[in-house]
Order: structure tokens, then sequence, then C-alpha cells
């Protein structure tokens, strides 16, 4: 087998992006109450004018200002009420007002609201309005002065958060176009691996990658198919992956792809397809699969990603996520680090990329982060204690105490 390239991280993000086609997903309709992390399939105009009133902005009293001298002093009587959900139904003349609650229709002959608490009440049922407390139009929220007729909502690609469900109820969409969900097959590899449930047997370990893989897929909305352990044996894997190509968009598994172990893995995904092996200049995780596996006539695109648990899930979040975000039909973008000052002396090699485990905390007007205890790339735990990855780059060497560090709150990427 030759040596596999040496890329940088940045190459190997931009070789996977540019090997993507834009999704092919099938597109389905469906309510709004079901739409949370879906991703849109069209852009989305409003239907209509919201607010589709004009309504009070305030608590207070609706009036004819137009023909009055709002300089001076007036009195109004009180001829009823508009309250929200149950508008004034008769006519104001001159002269008149409404008592009125926020959000209630203002009825078409009025043009302003005067706020209770500018308002005196005189004899009952009038109110006085003292000079100039108030101007013509103020306190209503005019028709459309939320979103007009026709105006773009959201763009097709957009994830839906509930404040985009919030945007969509509010102009009463509820058939929602959306892209099917992207199918993702998940298995580990290694005869060393024992599912979780069943008592461990000398010199084995727990699979801990494909609950974690799991994890970050559901996160993301994927559909996933649960394919267990796979041994390290090439018709095993042969047939796994052959499954896996027939049933899933995308296939990610773990273990075996590092130079010198069990090479079985490499071949047989070789044979099944287009992979390259990467050993891309990073820590925790430097190798690394990346290609298609063709069956029949179905490309599915797979990712072989590391055994140790902490460089599988950095190489997931740092290189298929963004991948499936694509697939799923959204625009990729690379996540946006931030920088805070490193409370402690960092050792870094240069040359490749690393992606520490941190913490933050806030001090002294600042973002302040530290290394959550020993970084080994089996080591679970540095990541259960940081809330960020802290990525230094290849140049980077030794980090001071005290100097800036970019890190991605681990929130943000999942
Ligand atoms: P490999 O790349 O298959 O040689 O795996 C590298 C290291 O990660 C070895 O120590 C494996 O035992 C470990 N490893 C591989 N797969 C898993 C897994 N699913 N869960 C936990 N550790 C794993
Ligand atoms: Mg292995």
């Amino acid at each position: 087998m030759p040596t596999p390239d040496r890329l940088s991280v940045r190459q190997a993000q931009e070789r996977i992006l540019a090997s993507l086609q834009k999704t092919v997903l099938k597109t389905e309709k469906i309510r709004l109450s079901q739409a949370l992390g879906r991703i849109l399939a069209e852009d989305l105009l409003s239907p209509s004018d919201v607010p589709a009133f004009n309504s009070a902005a305030m608590d207070g009293f609706a009036f004819r200002g137009a023909s009055m001298d709002l300089a001076k002093a007036q009195s109004l009587k009180v001829v009823g009420h508009s309250y929200a959900g149950h508008p004034f139904m008769g006519k104001l003349a001159e002269g008149e007002c409404i008592g009125i609650m926020t959000g209630a229709v203002v009825p078409d002959e009025c043009d302003t609201v005067i706020q209770q608490e500018d308002a005196r009440f005189s004899e009952e049922p009038s109110i006085r309005i003292p000079a100039g407390t108030v101007a013509v139009g103020d306190n209503i929220r005019p028709i459309g002065e939320n979103l007009k007729k026709d105006t773009l909502l959201l763009r097709s690609g957009t994830r839906l958060k509930p404040q985009h469900l919030g945007l969509l109820a509010s102009v009463g969409l509820d058939d929602i176009p959306v892209f099917r969900k992207l199918s993702v097959a998940v298995f580990s590899t290694g005869d060393e691996l024992c599912p979780i449930g069943k008592p461990l047997e000398a010199g084995r370990i727990y699979d801990s990658n494909r609950i974690i893989l799991i994890g970050l897929l559901k996160q993301m909305g994927c559909n996933v198919q649960d394919m267990g352990i796979i041994e390290d044996s090439p018709e095993k894997l042969e047939k796994a992956l052959k499954e896996a190509a027939q049933k899933a968009d995308a296939i990610i598994t773990s273990g075996g792809v590092s130079v010198g172990a069990a090479d079985y893995t490499k071949q047989v995904m070789a044979k099944l397809g287009g992979i390259d092996f990467w050993s891309v200049r990073m820590r925790p995780g430097r190798p690394m699969a990346f290609g298609k596996i063709l069956s029949g006539n179905r490309e599915t695109l797979l990712f072989g990603l590391p055994g140790n648990p902490v460089a599988a899930m950095i190489s997931f979040l740092f290189f298929v996520r963004n991948a499936l975000l694509v697939l799923m039909g959204t625009t990729p973008q690379y996540p946006q680090p931030i920088t805070a000052i490193s409370s402690t002396d960092i050792r870094k090699k240069t040359g490749r990329t690393e992606y520490q485990r941190g913490f933050t905390h806030f001090q002294d007007r600042s973002l302040h982060v530290s290394l959550t205890g020993n970084q080994g790339s089996g080591i679970i735990q540095s990541l259960t204690d940081a809330d960020c990855i802290i990525c230094l780059p290849e140049e980077q060497g030794n980090v001071k105490a005290g100097e800036p560090v970019s890190i991605y709150l681990l929130d943000s990427l999942l």
C-alpha cells in the first residue's frame, strides 16, 4: 500500500468539500410542529402582512387625533373597549375614544393611541389628554410593520431552529418543504471491541466511538443506521460496507485506518471504490480514509475515522460534519473560532494542527481558557471536562500563559 498523502487540515477539508455534489435528497412536506432541526428545501415568502391589522403598541386609549390640536389639553368621551382578540365593533365620532389593550385592533377611523399612564381620568366616562403628551400616529403598530406580504422569510438550506419555527408560525405556514433526512450508516471496526451490555473479556475494550458518532449524527438530524461492531476480517468488512452502501447516503466507520494496523480495512475499502487514505497533519486524528463506495449504480460517501475516541470525535467535528451538512442541503460553513487568553503554557509542535480540549472562564472582561488534564487521544474525559476545543495552527509552536489562542466552543460544533 503506498504511503498516504500528508495533508494539512485545510487541504483535507477542501478536498472533501470539492468532491461533494450538492444534495440529491428528495423533498417532502411536513407540519411545522415536526420541522425542528430539518432543512428547508425552498425559499419561503410571507403569504400576508404581519400584523394584518393596525394594532395598539401600548395599553391606553385610541382616538381620532388628526382633527384635534394635541398641543392643547383635550377631553374625550370613552365609548367602548378593544381587547386583544376582541375588537371594538362600533364607530367612533369626533371627541370620542375607546380603551384599548396592547395587541388589540385599532379601529380604522383612529390614528393615535395615548398610553394609559399619560391620560388623566376626569369625570366618568371621560379622559383628559394633557397638552403635548402625544402626537398623531403614536403607539400604533401599522399593518405590515413586522413583515410585508411576499418578503423573503427564510432561504432554502436553512436548518430550522425554534426561532425559525416561530417566524413561520407568525405567518401561519404549516406545510413546510424540507429535504428528506440524510441516512448515515455507522459501524466500529476492531476485534478488541465489546458492545456495551456485554461482560468485558480479558484484553478487550468497550466500543465507545459508535455511541459518540451516533449521538453527533442524531443531533444533526440524520437518520442513523447502527451496524454494530465489525471484526477485523476482510470478508466481514466487505459485506458490511456493501450493505451500508445499499441503505445509506454516507458511511462512517472508526478504527483500522492507521498505518500498520489491521490493514484489511484499507484493502477492502480500496477494493470497493475510490477511497483515499490520508495522513492529516493534525493531532489527535492523523489517519483518515475518505472516498466513495461503489455498489451497483450507487455511490456512497465513506469516512473512515481513526480508532481513538477523541480522535474520532475531533475528526468528525472538523471534517465529516460540514460534508454531511452539504449533503443535507445546507450551505457549508467552517465553524468560526473565537479568541481566548491561555491561562497556562501549552506544549505544541510546529508542523501540525493540534486540537486540545479546554474550558473557558470569563475574567477581567476577557475570555480565558485552560487545558483539561491529560490530552491523550483515547482519554474521553478530556472531552467531557471541556467546553471548547483549542485549535493551534501548524505554524504555532509552544504557547506561553497569557498569549491568545483560537478556540471553538463545543456547543457551536454540535
Ligand atoms: P485502530 O486505528 O483500529 O488501530 O485503533 C486505534 C486505537 O483506538 C486502539 O487502541 C483501539 O483499541 C481504539 N479503538 C478503536 N475503535 C474503538 C472504539 N470503537 N471505541 C473505543 N476505542 C476504539
Ligand atoms: Mg483496530
